[in-house]
């Protein structure tokens, strides 16, 4: 078994402070504990939920040890748990999945029929994910030195959020966090000072909140150490902003005065103390560095003290590696941390290694976790009726893949959070895993997910406006396009039109756009309409018999005949090229499709 056993070397800055030191030393404890770790998390989980409805449906009987638990309780997916969960959105305040009172839902950018699932959490799990959020620079600080001598620039953002018929608020997690009292009094800690004021994250305006952050990180721009967001989708996104706005900016900047569309009255209070004085000097450098068609190294050429962009590029985000690389000049990419609603998982130890190196480390206190080998060839049978013995977090295996499975403090028991992870190696007893990718997920832009059922029925839905001019679609595939920012889906059709004096025209083929928009899940709609970080839709016509050709490269490269499929999405450079160079047409949705925050009954 590869082991990595201590934090990494070489180790350029010692900790520099009390608290520093204690952080890498309880991720030292936790890794090196991992299963006896694991084994008290699960017990304190099921003494705390012992009186739920959930446990005591399996029969329970109050038992807090994992052979009980693994003999009783069954492996679930978010249908399973639904009706409950709708019962706690209903307004049941009774203790169902956990003792605590549920205190909101978190809102996956995993959807569920259509809407967004909702994970029902408690107020103590801010506090866990404070504690991870906690590890993070005292990790970094032993990598890039002097972060305290800086700030970040961050761009961050809160989402609509909407209420239950039972009265609980519903919105995603970082939003719940930016309104925390965690985030919004923070005391001052000088490795997480942001250019972004509280009242720009805070501002549900995404134009006036990206002009206010951008705008502050120009002012500062000396003083940036690192440049971040979530997602790289969302940090392209801003230098796209910047692309269509440094002209307005450097205005503001220039004379001193706010650009008039910033109308949240709490930014303009707090801007009147930041933008204080005219900058001629720093809006002539930001003209001559935007005017120039070559935006190659942008981002260290306006911000050339940035030792890195905290972003996260594994998974579908790896997608935007080259253009990230383009406008920063390659610098480091750390991903720092591994999360998602249902609970925070762990963190990446290593940030300043490879994107294609990176792997997570699971922290054991955070949850229980278990895992269930994946073998596409061989998958394991999952009976509601007699539960299956799953692998234990510390007795994973090193190259072997597994699909991760989590236990809360919230109360989701067993629940299959659809995540692909291979072991890399071991960090202590920790083990420590690349992110694969999630399943079933087709297509994905920004926080979209779409999947192939959902692509079918979309092209379904546009496929019956076709039948009125006598065409079919012969064959499809799809390709999420992020040459542009922000990206978008193109759907390749292959016509059959039968009479071609009466086929459908292009306003036809653009009403199909919009039909599969209207048709895909509400956070690929939020992105369309809301974030704008998804573009319209696009459908490129090939000619006919492409789809053939399309089969015979496959087959050219080893692919059976007799199982060939076409494939329903493909990202394979030169299978896009050779649709591309078989367009015969193309069209795009001409408006945004339906989306409001409140969920579709
Ligand atoms: P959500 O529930 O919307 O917060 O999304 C959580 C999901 O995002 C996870 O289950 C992963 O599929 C994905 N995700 C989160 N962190 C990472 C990461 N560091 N690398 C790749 N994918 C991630």
């Amino acid at each position: 078994m590869a082991i990595d056993s201590s934090l990494p070397s070489p180790i350029l800055a010692p900790p520099p402070n009390e608290k520093f030191a204690t952080a890498l030393q309880f991720i030292e404890e936790m890794t090196k504990n991992c299963d006896k770790v694991q084994e008290n998390v699960l017990a304190e989980i099921l003494g705390q939920n012992a009186n739920t409805e959930y446990l005591q449906r399996f029969n329970l009987d109050g038992a807090s040890d994992r052979d009980t638990f693994k003999s009783k309780i069954p492996v679930v997916t978010y249908e399973d748990i639904q009706p409950d969960i709708q019962r706690i959105a209903n307004g049941d305040r009774s203790p169902i999945f956990c003792s605590h009172p549920i205190s909101e839902f978190l809102t996956s950018s995993g959807t569920s029929a259509g809407e967004r699932k909702l994970m029902p959490t408690i107020r103590e799990e801010m506090d866990r994910r404070q504690l991870l959020y906690s590890l993070l620079m005292p990790v970094m600080n032993l990598y890039v030195p002097d972060l305290d001598k800086g700030k970040g620039l961050y761009f961050l953002f809160i989402k609509a959020e909407t209420k239950t018929p039972g009265g609980l608020v519903a919105r995603p997690v970082l939003t719940s966090y930016y309104k925390s009292d965690q985030f919004k009094t923070r005391p001052y800690d000088p490795y997480n000072v942001y250019t972004s004021p509280d009242e720009a994250i805070l501002c549900t305006d995404s134009y006036q909140s990206m002009y206010t952050q951008m705008l502050c990180g120009l002012l500062m721009r000396e003083q940036v150490l690192r440049l971040g967001a979530v997602f790289a989708s969302g940090l392209l996104r801003a230098i796209r902003f910047l692309q269509l706005n440094w002209r307005q900016l450097a205005h503001d900047i220039s004379t001193g005065s706010l650009n008039p569309r910033i109308t949240d009255r709490f930014i303009q209070e707090r801007m009147k103390k930041i933008l204080l004085e005219p900058d001629t000097d720093l809006a002539e450098f930001i003209i001559k560095e935007c005017e120039n068609e070559n935006w190659e190294r942008i981002i260290v050429r306006i911000w050339p003290n940035t030792k890195y962009l905290d972003v996260i590029v594994t998974g579908a985000m790896a997608q935007y590696i080259p253009l990230l690389d383009f406008y920063s000049g390659g610098l480091p990419k750390p991903c720092t941390m591994y999360a998602s609603s249902e609970c925070y998982f762990g963190l990446n130890l290593k940030p300043m290694n490879k994107p294609d190196e990176v792997s997570y480390t699971i922290m054991p206190n955070m949850g229980y976790f278990e895992f269930i080998p994946h073998e596409p060839a061989n998958p394991v049978q999952l009976s509601r009726k007699l539960p299956p013995r799953l692998v234990d977090l510390a007795d994973v295996e090193v190259g072997k893949e597994y699909e991760l499975v989590v236990t809360t403090y919230s109360g989701l028991c067993r629940y299959r959070v659809g995540d692909i992870l291979r072991v890399t190696q071991f960090h202590n007893s920790a083990p420590q895993f690349k992110f694969i990718r999630r399943k079933n997920v087709l297509l994905s832009i920004d926080a979209d997910k779409t999947d192939e059922s959902e692509l079918q029925k979309a092209v379904e839905n546009a496929y019956a406006l076709l039948r009125d001019f006598d065409t079919t679609v012969v064959e499809y595939t799809s390709f999420a396009d992020t040459k542009t920012i922000p990206g978008h889906y193109v759907i390749y059709w292959e016509l059959l039109v039968k009479d071609p004096v009466h086929g459908p025209t292009g306003e036809v083929l653009e009403k199909c756009c919009l039909v599969m928009e209207e048709s895909m899940n509400s956070v690929y709609r939020q992105c369309r309409v809301a974030d704008n970080s998804v573009g319209p839709l696009e459908i490129r016509v090939v000619k006919n018999g492409t789809f053939e050709e399309v089969m015979d490269y496959a087959i050219s490269r080893g692919a059976s005949i007799n199982q060939y499929k076409a494939p329903r999405c493909v990202s394979f450079t030169p299978i896009v090229e050779l649709l591309d160079s078989r367009v015969v047409s193309s069209h795009f949705s001409p408006v945004p499709p339906y989306w409001t925050p409140e969920r579709r009954v």
